[in-house]
């Protein structure tokens, strides 16, 4: 009936909506490094109030969201604290020790989740032989342990010991406002306790391009000064901040429907024998699960799914991925757990 691929590989392949491209169409811009690209000062200004900092600014990429902070928080030799699966740990082409020379003391935790034991466990002693602990990370969903959220109580234990040991804070809030809407919390509550923080429009949100760092006004000074020297300062950008200022009005609310997907998903692939997945990690819109039962490779179960009109991703070992996002409907999810059944003729 339709030759659409269901594309549950990342949020990241949302096509922007005929009224996204309308509004970014109209948008008024400005030569954004002299400070007068209306739209993106009106965007920036925009998420500087959602997440309750003094300031924020638009970059190309979350990468560089979080690698400018790391610049801004440390010097190079530093150490940052981050749970063992982080995305920059894996994802972000190994630019903390090329861009940023930093060390990185990564701590285990449960789905991303670590407490403010490991951040004490986690501190170099102050001594010549060690790198400085400098700032800690944290990742709301997180990403590689399947869009799980940080419950808000454990991020204020983590923050306070990192405050009392003298480390700054940064959340990679890449999915921040799926966690939001799945603990109902406002992206405030979450982001208070935080030096910095980041949040992606390209994401679930369904945006083109593009993420915005937040802090305080000194930091975003000093951000603006990284943007310049990473190649991250755009000019006319105004045209793509417009999709971004789209979805925060009008894709926030719906995140419920891609969360209710994934837990849709999760069902219908966790009464097959040959999966195996922890229902508890299924918070979000990210649905993580093993196939080694099945005897097949990740990219083998791929091409499988493929010809059957759905594709999914896979990082490592047997773990498959798949992530619901605002391109994908609840019928969709159903023409791919009867795709996962008929390959695994279960
Ligand atoms: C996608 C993602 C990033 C990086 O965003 P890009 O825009 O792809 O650079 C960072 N952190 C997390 C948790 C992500 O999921």
């Amino acid at each position: 009936m339709n030759n659409k691929l269901i594309d549950l590989s990342s949020d990241t392949v949302t096509q922007p909506s005929d009224e996204m491209r309308a509004y970014m169409c109209k948008a008024s811009v400005g030569d954004l490094q002299k400070g007068e690209d209306p739209t993106v000062n009106e965007l920036e200004e925009t998420v500087a109030d959602l997440l309750g900092k003094e300031a924020a600014v638009y970059l190309p990429s979350g990468t560089m969201c979080n690698q400018i902070a790391f610049k801004v928080h440390t010097n190079p030799g530093d150490e940052i604290i981050m749970h063992q699966e982080s995305h920059p740990a894996h994802l972000e082409g190994g630019a903390i020790s090329a861009l940023c020379n930093l060390s990185v003391y990564l701590v285990p935790g449960v789905r991303g989740i670590f407490n403010s034991s490991a951040v004490t466990e986690a501190l170099r002693p102050n001594d010549v032989l060690y790198p400085r602990s400098r700032l800690v990370f944290i990742e709301n969903t997180h990403n590689l342990c399947g869009g799980t959220i940080w419950p808000l109580e454990n991020i204020k234990a983590v923050v306070a010991e990192a405050s009392k040991l003298g480390l700054a804070c940064h959340m990679d809030g890449s999915r921040l406002l799926n966690a939001c809407i799945a603990a109902d919390l406002t992206p405030k509550e979450y982001c208070m306790p935080f030096d910095s923080c980041m949040i992606a429009f390209s994401k679930g949100l369904g945006a083109p391009v593009g993420s915005a760092l937040a802090g305080s006004k000194a930091f975003i000074e000093d951000a603006l000064h990284w943007r310049r020297a990473f190649g991250g300062a755009m000019r006319q950008a105004g045209i793509v901040a417009a999709g971004a200022l789209y979805a925060l009005r009008n894709n926030v609310q719906r995140l419920k429907d891609d969360h209710d997907n994934a837990k849709r998903l999760a069902n219908g692939l966790c009464g097959m024998t040959k999966i195996d997945i922890d229902m508890d990690s299924i918070q979000t819109n990210i649905v993580v699960f093993n196939i080694a039962k099945s005897g097949m490779q990740p990219s083998q179960f791929n091409q499988e799914l493929i010809k059957r009109g759905v594709r999914m991703s896979s990082y490592r070992g047997n773990v498959m991925r798949a992530v619901t996002h605002l391109d994908v409907t609840t019928s969709d999810i159903d023409t791919a757990i009867n795709a996962v059944h008929d390959i695994l003729a279960e």
